[in-house]
């Protein structure tokens, strides 16, 4: 029985009616004193406790195991390979109501929404009623209604004000069943060119798993070839699992999805409420729905009838969890895939290195999109020597120049800074000192317009002070320059250009994003100016202008793989531009333009790239020639991690061989943050089936070690920040 606790272990528990259990299925058992609810992992005969010692289960909560045996098979070898909890596992993968012991089936909620004469009415007129003020003032925040969930969360569910509301017409009652999307209509479909015809057909022709490298430049119709596969699997009555990083960033994927594809589909995000999560999980689960559209956790939804799996921008690092159960989503549904016996799709404009040295090896089929679809032509690249010249907030004259020429031909610009905030360094001009997190070892960004400093790694805040507190100069100047203050010089340089900033801070209440790429389509906005959230997936065919404010500092990261991830970057909002018929200019501000890897990138092209970076990996002993593990000690106290990490090197290296490699303990690149002190043991092989021996052998070993019940501490299997 796997329980939702830290622990490496099952537990064992009696039946009352043997054979009337299968598992996958939730009960609900004693523990301590409390009652959990649990997940039958194995039925067992016999035990290694003496009888008395073992506790009958309380209830039993499902008659259909809610874990169909496949995904307990995943479950469990993901607990094994990532060397996390099974329980922990268990819990990460079922929706929170499941959790609860909630029962696995659909039910319709309530929803309350503000209808016209609700929306004429000005909350601040109802201080009698101060509850009815509140709901009416968040109502009018969610133009599609609110349900339970959602007030609760506010804390303002209360059943008699809303009823209130009701019964003076103000807010409209409806019950709803959500998380279920009502099919979409058949929009036009473009006819395939014969490189699209060519990977649709080869992922058709497949019979059972096989893993297909879809690597198609931005704008060369991946989403197409999605589309396509996805109808064929439709109409072999199968199943299709679609994992995206980001749902959020990708509102124009959804909406082509549900343009085209008349099935009924289901969206799994962190936006959902918990009813939503679990309908579209039992919809799932039953076959009701026949897409599955989903961010990371969407790779453990329970499919009848899996036949498609695809992963868009596989390349991307969100698609690994970076906290508690770290799991790789791309790498875990590539193993359901052979397991279900199915193929699985990786798209991407630039893939991971892992991926193309799999497709080098002849593990995945290499499927290429190599141009652009339609009359898009592919975007021209330039690195813009900016020693030596003079900047305004960032900006050198020649970029500025380029804007003007394109914004007087009514041409839109993209400009690319991935830093948000006005400054990322608060300095007073008398004393030099600087405003620094006191629970991290990080400067506090200045966000001017909210008067605030902002530590963007813990997410402390607080007032920006009005003189120094060393010196009590009032002189505070923002060094360095983010989004928020290059939209102040280019509104200054550019009033006649109405500039839209695109990142976390612009963003943060829901529907804004779309809102702002709704401006940025139509054209209203001239100049986009945003984080790496405007990198993505996002098409603008009017943008023929891309400026790259900031190459550099990724150029030396201590990172290995921080080329890589700038070779991404770069490419990804290099495509963005000239997305029509006209074409586009990328300018990349760099200190470096005579460094190898951009030269190779803006000479050659990303291929290129990839292949001169592999070959450092593979002369390196780096990923992808050598697996890693990364564990993880974190404690308030400085010395604590440390110890440990050198306690549990001391225990691997009694039971490793010569193939494995230590490096540390080291303290973690940013040692201090949110006030705890971190340090980090780096564990590498050429041999991975080694390694695994190593981890196997160790890790249970040190889960049960005093020491490590002492400490907050985590393996990273695969780590993707190293
Ligand atoms: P990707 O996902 O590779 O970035 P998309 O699928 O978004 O590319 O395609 C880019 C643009 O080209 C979209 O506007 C899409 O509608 C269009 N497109 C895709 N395939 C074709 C085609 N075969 N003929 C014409 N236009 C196409
Ligand atoms: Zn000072
Ligand atoms: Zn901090």
């Amino acid at each position: 029985m796997a329980l939702p606790c830290p622990l490496y272990r099952v537990f064992d528990y009696r039946l009352a009616q043997p054979g009337r259990i299968a598992p996958g299925s939730r009960v609900r058992v004693p523990f301590g004193r409390r009652n959990l609810v649990g997940v039958v992992v194995e039925l067992s005969p016999d035990t290694e406790l003496p009888p008395a010692q073992i506790r009958p289960l309380s209830e039993l909560l499902d008659a259909q195991p809610v874990v169909p045996p496949d995904l307990l098979a995943l479950l469990r070898w993901a607990a094994g390979y990532y060397h996390h909890p099974i329980g922990e596992v268990l819990a990460q993968a079922l929706p929170a109501l499941l959790r609860q012991g909630r029962p696995a089936r659909i039910e319709q909620t309530r929803h309350w929404q503000l209808s016209a004469a609700g929306r004429a009415v000005d909350p601040a007129d109802l201080a009698r009623a101060p509850r009815q003020a509140a709901l009416l003032s968040v109502l009018a925040r969610c133009p599609e209604g609110a349900d339970r969930d959602r007030l609760q969360r506010e804390g303002l569910y209360r059943r008699d004000s809303l009823r209130a509301l009701v019964d003076k017409g103000w807010v409209e009652e409806r019950l709803e069943t959500p998380g279920l999307d009502t099919p979409g209509a058949g929009a036009a479909a473009p006819s395939l060119n014969p490189a699209q015809a060519d990977a649709v057909q080869a992922v058709a022709e497949h019979a059972g798993f096989g893993c297909f490298l879809l690597d198609g430049v931005t704008g060369s119709g991946k989403t197409e070839v999605y589309i396509r596969a996805i109808e064929q699997a439709l109409a072999a009555g199968r199943q299709t699992l679609l994992l995206v990083p980001e749902i959020g960033l990708t509102p124009q994927l959804m909406q082509r999805l549900r343009a085209r594809l008349a099935a009924p589909m289901v969206i799994l995000h962190s936006g959902l409420s918990e009813r939503e999560r679990l309908n579209a999980w039992v919809a799932a689960r039953d076959g009701a729905a026949r897409i599955v559209v989903g961010t990371r956790s969407a790779v453990f939804t329970p499919l009848p009838a899996p036949g498609l799996f695809i992963v868009d921008e596989e390349h991307d690092p969100s698609l690994k969890q970076q906290d508690g159960f770290r799991y790789s989503a791309r790498d875990l549904l590539i193993w359901r895939a052979r397991q279900q016996d199915v193929p699985v799709l990786l798209g991407s404009a630039t893939p991971s290195l892992e991926s193309l040295y799999n497709a080098d090896q002849g593990r995945y089929q290499r499927l290429h999109l190599p141009n652009r679809a339609g009359a898009a032509s592919a975007p021209e690249l330039k690195l813009l020597d900016i020693r030596g010249q003079p900047l305004r907030e960032g900006l050198a004259e020649p970029l500025l120049g380029a804007m003007r020429r394109h914004l007087a031909r009514g041409e839109q610009v993209l400009l690319f800074l991935n830093r948000r905030g006005f400054a990322p360094t608060l300095i007073c001009h008398e004393c030099g000192w600087v405003a620094t997190c006191r629970r991290c070892d990080s400067h506090l960004t200045l966000h001017q317009r909210r008067g605030r400093l902002h530590c963007h790694h813990c997410d402390a805040s607080q007032e920006v002070p009005v003189q120094c507190p060393e010196c009590g100069s009032p002189d505070l100047r923002g060094l360095g320059y983010g989004t928020e203050r290059i939209e102040q010089t280019l509104q200054q340089l550019f009033p006649d250009h109405p500039c839209l900033r695109i990142d976390r801070d612009s963003t943060r209440r829901k529907g804004q994003l779309e809102a702002l790429l709704e401006q940025a389509h139509s054209g209203a906005a001239r100049i986009l100016l945003g984080t790496q959230m405007l990198a993505k997936g996002h098409h603008f065919p009017g943008v023929t202008l891309v400026g790259i404010l900031e190459a550099d500092q990724r150029l030396f990261s201590s990172d290995f793989r921080a080329s890589e991830r700038l070779a991404q970057l770069i490419v990804q909002v290099a495509g963005r531009a000239g997305r029509a018929e006209r074409p586009g200019t990328v300018l990349i501000q760099t200190h470096h333009p005579d460094h190898p890897l951009l030269r190779r990138l803006v000479t050659e092209g990303y291929a290129a790239f990839a292949a001169a970076a592999l070959a450092e990996r593979r002369d390196t002993g780096l990923p992808p020639y050598a697996s890693l593990a990364l564990l993880r000690a974190e404690a308030t106290d400085r010395e604590a991690p440390r110890e440990f990490l050198e306690q549990a090197h001391a225990l691997a290296l009694q039971q490793s061989g010569p193939e494995i490699e230590f490096w540390g303990p080291v303290p973690a690149p940013m040692e201090k943050r949110a006030g705890r002190y971190r340090a980090q043991l780096l564990v590498q092989s050429a041999a991975r089936a080694a390694l695994h021996r190593l981890l196997d052998a160790w890790i249970p070993v040190l889960a049960e070690s005093p020491a490590a019940r002492r400490i907050r501490w985590s393996v990273d299997v695969d780590p993707v920040d190293t």
